[in-house]
């Protein structure tokens, strides 16, 4: 069994007390029986008697309240405490699991929307304070429409999840990949130029290209196409997210299939 500090500091408390009482009783009958009369010595033992009498009977008192209506409310107290805890830790624990899931698709594990915004917002101070370029890319599946459609929304998951998968190995572990929702994923590529991030999202929509997805016997072939833009280090995150889905819409107007910068 444990004890709480203020249980154990009580036990001390009434173990003194105990002691003391040991005293009273040991002191009262070492008092010889034949009393020499008062007067005979300089403390009248008669008296010295009774007072110990007294407080023998004040530390039992003291005992009995103690065990008995002192110690159930500090033991009440203590029980209440570590309840108290015990919630205290399960509720901060929940909210951190809440915040994981506002923060997560549910569908492929990665980072979700809200995210995405969240992190944008934050890389483009961060790196706009030390100068350094930030880039964005946005990717959208195409003809997603028609893979539910010929194979059902489980395999179209199934697709999802494995793009989602391949964006995360593809990339580096400072780019911040996102499912944007429904088909559209997007990733933050910090301390990239242009050259890199159009070499980069081309090898990213050949990886794509060339996973092997199955659909019953049927082997899938999914393209994408590919919006990109480069942070001007002036426009808000709302913007430069515009200009990268402007490219996004250049390139399926272009043919799909493809990287627009
Ligand atoms: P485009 O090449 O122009 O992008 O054509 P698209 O068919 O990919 O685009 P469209 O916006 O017409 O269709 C997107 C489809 O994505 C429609 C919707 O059913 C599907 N979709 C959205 N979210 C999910 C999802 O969570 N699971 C599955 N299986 N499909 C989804
Ligand atoms: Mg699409
Ligand atoms: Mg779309």
């Amino acid at each position: 069994m444990q004890f709480h500090k203020s249980e154990s500091a009580f036990f001390v408390f009434m173990a003194v007390v105990l002691v003391a009482g040991g005293l009273v009783v040991y002191s009262y009958h070492a008092i010889p029986a034949g009393m020499p009369a008062a007067g005979d010595l300089p403390i009248d033992l008669a008296l010295l008697k009774n007072l110990l009498l007294a407080s023998g009977v004040l530390v039992a008192v003291a005992l009995f309240f103690g065990a008995f209506f002192i110690y159930p409310q500090i033991r009440g107290q203590a029980r209440e405490e570590v309840k108290l805890r015990e919630m205290t830790q399960s509720l901060s624990a929940r909210s951190e699991t809440l915040k994981h899931a506002a923060l997560t698709d549910p569908l492929t594990g990665m980072h979700n929307r809200r995210y995405f915004d969240e992190a944008l917002e934050a890389y483009l101070q961060e790196f706009g304070r030390i100068d350094r370029p930030v880039g964005l890319m946005v990717f959208d599946l195409d003809h997603f429409k028609q893979v539910n459609d010929t194979h059902g929304h489980d395999v179209g998951d199934e697709v999802l999840r494995t793009v989602g998968r391949c964006l995360k190995e593809m990339t580096r572990y400072h780019d911040v990949v996102a499912r944007l929702g429904g088909e559209e994923f997007a990733v933050v590529a910090p301390n990239m130029d242009m050259d890199g991030m159009v070499r980069l999202a081309d090898r990213i929509r050949d990886g794509i290209a060339a996973l092997p997805i199955l659909a019953g016997n049927v082997r899938l072939r999914i393209t994408s196409s590919v919006g990109l833009a480069l942070w001007d280090g002036k426009e808000s995150a709302e913007e430069f997210f515009r200009r990268a889905d402007q490219q996004l819409y250049h390139a399926k107007k272009e043919g799909r299939n493809r990287v627009s910068a």
